[in-house]
């Protein structure tokens, strides 16, 4: 192939994934029923209803915004030779050495990042202000911003520079030792996330005593489960909406509810959805997810072992000779038709776990708690009640809201 070819191929690629991007969005606001779905009778009213559509609305339209905006710059940066042009340059400024294909590409995710932010403060403190959930200041948001670059320094950086040194050090053949590296950091990562990480965002306090925390250790009691670790976090800081999660592997395993979760819910409904995450627990779902994610990753490097040392592809990009940060750059964007692939495989099985976790929850808890929880996301939280198939696939990790209450009420009028 051309690079002329290729270098259309990856324009086409670009225009392709924004378009189906944008298409699934607006289809899944159109795809919402105009009454509230019978599911939801009595918990939602019309007017949260509507606002939840017109929510999706202002999100899509900034997302849209977003979308285009960045599809220009990269088809810029591709046509115009400036990725090329910026290697060189740094190039020239340390005069070569191992440190400019990473100042390279912390370049690139800078600027990629900027042209991000406007979209990100909008975001936040336009749509989520405007309604009723943002809680974050403006310290806050820098504070974050600040603390995600620093990771992507200390935690991106180094591996960054050991991808560049298998690539020398092996050639085409680096992605096996190097699939094995991401593997080792993704399993440290999965096991510490809620005893390093998340602590340089959110404070972790244990769930203080009280009737709640009796009523999770009956339960706890009654199911045989062993938990120890359940956490309040305080998500309030940035957002009103509610959330929980189970995270970790081994003896760092636990059960996160946001206050925000703990404040809005009655006793019944937030142990149903200390079930649901026990649910995630029983079925060993951070493992099998994690395992998923690492084949994923191991078959991307794979792909990406086949172009990292074309001089084709750095032509394709404006380079006069072969330059791995270039290609790197190149092959994430041609094969990001198959990460899409490979997110519907990985979104399809973080669905089905979900539904495992419901119906763990309405086995052991109430179902009826648990549902009330679920419409609660849609009155309080404007979350669409259902979902378009092609929204669903490309891009939701949890079913509607509709879908989990239809599985649990017709799970639960089969079993006595
Ligand atoms: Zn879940």
């Amino acid at each position: 192939m051309s690079p002329e070819l290729l270098l259309f191929a990856l324009l086409g690629v670009l225009v392709a994934s924004t378009a189906l991007e944008q298409v699934a969005r607006a289809l899944q606001v159109r795809h919402q029923p105009p009454e509230p779905p019978p599911e939801l009778a009595g918990a939602v009213d019309a007017v949260a209803y509507a606002t939840a559509q017109r929510y999706a609305r202002d999100r899509g339209r900034l997302g849209l915004a977003r979308g285009t905006t960045l599809l220009a710059v990269w088809v810029t940066l591709l046509a115009s030779g400036g990725l090329a042009g910026g290697y060189a340059l740094v190039d020239a400024w340390l005069g070569g050495g191992w440190l400019v294909p990473l100042l390279f590409l912390g370049g690139v995710y800078v600027l990629l990042d900027l042209v991000s932010l406007p979209f990100a403060i909008h975001a936040t403190f336009g749509i989520e202000e405007r309604y009723g959930f943002n809680r974050t200041t403006p310290g806050l948001f820098v504070r974050d911003k600040l603390i995600g670059y620093a990771l992507a320094v200390v935690l991106g950086g180094p591996l960054l520079a050991l991808l560049f040194w298998t690539i020398d050090a092996w050639g085409g053949a680096f992605w096996l030792p190097f699939a094995a590296v991401i593997a080792l950091v993704l399993v440290l990562l999965t096991t510490f996330q809620t005893s390093v990480l998340l602590p340089l965002f959110n404070r972790l306090t244990p769930l203080p005593e009280g009737a709640l925390r009796d009523a999770i250790a009956a339960y706890a009691r009654a199911n045989g489960v062993a938990l120890d670790g359940v956490y309040v976090m305080d998500g309030s800081k940035r957002s009103s909406r509610a959330n929980a999660f189970f995270s970790g592997l081994g003896r760092q395993k636990k059960v996160v509810l946001f206050d925000t979760l703990v404040e809005r819910h009655t006793v019944d409904e937030v142990v149903a959805v200390v079930a649901h995450e026990v649910g995630h627990e029983r079925g060993r779902h951070i493992s099998k997810l994690l395992a998923a994610n690492v084949a994923a990753i191991t078959f991307t490097l794979f792909l990406i072992s086949l172009l990292v040392e074309s001089s084709t592809l750095s032509a394709a990009l404006g380079a006069g000779e072969r330059v791995v940060a270039l290609n790197l750059i190149g092959v994430a964007l041609l094969f990001g038709p198959v990460s899409t692939l490979l997110g519907v495989f990985g979104n399809a099985l973080s669905r089905r776990f979900e539904y495992e976790a419901d119906a763990f929850a309405a086995r052991t808890a109430s179902p009826a708690a648990m549902c009330t929880t679920l419409r609660s996301f849609v009155q309080h939280d404007l979350t669409l009640a259902t979902a378009h198939p092609l929204y669903t696939a490309l891009e939701l990790t949890h079913p509607a809201p509709v879908e989990r209450i239809r599985a649990i009420t017709t799970a639960d009028a089969i079993t006595p």
